[in-house]
């Protein structure tokens, strides 16, 4: 039997050995970017990619995605090494969509290429037989939370609960037989290192609303009408006012955009639409700015006479790693690119949904800094491709290797000392709970 060591040495050496083609993955997919449960090239990429490396596996899990596994010489605890398929949409990113703006503005390209360079990793010749227990690779839609209109109809249709992919997989059942998860992120902040581990951020709650007036000639006779842009900008204002009632320490974010202004200039605007986060550390505070938020709300509608209809709906939930893992990572994370290039990171006031997995299993979420530019920005580019693929993929694989080796002492370990915050019906309910509709008139 190989030592962990060799086994190590093994996995990165056919990592490297299948470099070119592991990037050439991550660039086909940076030119073909796809939004969030639309993401059928991706997915079909990813489903070819298991078949050339016979891995098998499971599709149209919560619409796109695909899960395969990998299986150990003898059983054991299952880890997931996760992958988000999806892009955002940002105008004017080199890498844009003209048709749909859907661009790669945060590095999702990169994770389908490592999680893929894993499986590459782990399935040379001695490596899966020296493990215990089993590695799902895991493709997951839908992770940046964006067309929450489109999505909501999807919602609305039964074909999604939740508008977030990993939600989804939980609700579906496919995080089951997962018992622990870890995926890595492209960072482009200076701040953050070469690699960057642990920190929270913040959960969130999204909303979508819908201002309701009356259209009429908007020069020969306003006074008929009922301006809905009106009530939506005085909704902004009030909501704007509130921000000095946030703490600190909450790390409160809202940040409303107009999805839909009017119709015609020459009609009073009568149906306006926004879409809103309301970000925080806690459940508890966004629960409380959400209801200022709704207040802000009903205000414009009042203020103007016509109505809104506020959507509230589940988001994502704050993150929390595990610090067996986090170490485990961290040590490989060193012999990889030095210590010294290694920060741990405090609080982030972004959010992901590898939070809400944090809640019900064991997980980690690091960084790589292989990107330039601002995150979610028309300039944000992965660069370095042989940090955000290829060692990143090295790290995560060295890790599983941790896990599983000897009998998968360490993830047995790391399953039972795990205190789960919530169970998995303790998170579908708090999110079914978060869910409402109000249509409020003046
Ligand atoms: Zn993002
Ligand atoms: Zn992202």
């Amino acid at each position: 039997m190989l030592t962990t060591a060799e086994l190590k040495r093994a996995a990165q050496a056919e990592i490297d050995r299948r470099r070119d083609a592991l990037i050439g993955v991550a660039r086909t997919i940076l030119d073909s970017p796809e939004a969030g449960f639309r993401e059928v090239r991706t997915s079909g990429l990813v489903r070819e990619h298991f078949r050339r490396m016979g891995v098998p596996y499971e599709d149209g899990i919560a619409l796109t995605g695909v899960k395969g596994i990998l299986e150990g010489g003898s059983p054991g605890p299952t880890v997931a090494v996760l992958g988000e398929l999806d892009s955002l949409k940002v105008l004017g990113h080199p890498h844009a969509d003209p048709e749909t703006d859907a661009a790669h503005a945060c590095g999702h390209h990169a994770q389908i290429a490592m999680m893929l360079a894993v499986g590459t990793g782990l399935k040379a010749a001695g490596v899966l037989d020296a493990l215990a227990g089993r590695v799902a690779l895991i493709a997951v839609p839908a992770e940046e939370y964006i067309e929450i209109e489109y999505r909501d109809r999807l919602r609305r249709g039964g074909k999604i609960e939740f508008l977030g992919g990993k939600p989804e997989f939980v609700r579906l059942g496919a995080m089951d037989d997962v018992d622990a998860a870890m995926m890595t992120h492209t960072t482009s902040n200076p701040d953050e290192s070469i690699i960057a581990i642990g920190g929270t951020n913040n959960g969130l709650l999204a909303k979508m609303i819908r201002f309701t007036g009356r259209a009429s000639h908007a020069g020969g006779s306003p006074h008929a009408g009922i301006n809905a842009l009106n009530a939506a900008m005085i909704a902004m204002t009030a909501i704007h006012a509130q921000r000095e009632t946030h703490r600190d320490e909450d790390t409160v974010r809202i940040h409303p955009i107009i999805t839909r202004g009017g119709v015609a200039v020459s009609s009073v605007p009568a149906d306006v639409r926004m879409e809103t986060f309301v970000r925080a550390r806690t459940v508890e505070a966004f629960t409380a700015a959400s209801e200022k938020v709704d207040r802000a709300l009903r205000a414009g509608a009042l203020a103007v006479g016509g109505s809104v209809t506020i959507t509230t709906l589940p988001g994502y939930l704050s993150i929390r790693s595990d610090e067996t893992m986090l170490k485990t990572y961290g040590s490989n994370a060193a012999d990889l690119v030095g210590r010294q290039n290694l920060v741990s990171l405090t609080h982030r006031p972004g959010s992901t949904d590898m939070g809400d997995l944090s809640q019900i299993m064991p997980v980690i979420h690091p960084y790589v800094a292989a990107a330039t530019g601002q995150a979610h920005g028309a300039d944000y580019v992965v660069e370095d491709y042989e940090l955000g693929v290829i060692t990143a993929a090295k790290a995560m694989a060295m890790t599983l290797i941790d896990l599983l080796a000897d009998d998968a002492r360490l993830a047995r370990r790391v399953k039972s000392e795990f205190q789960a915050p919530m169970t998995k019906n303790g998170y579908l309910a708090l999110m079914r709970g978060m869910v409402n509709e109000e249509t409020y008139t003046e």
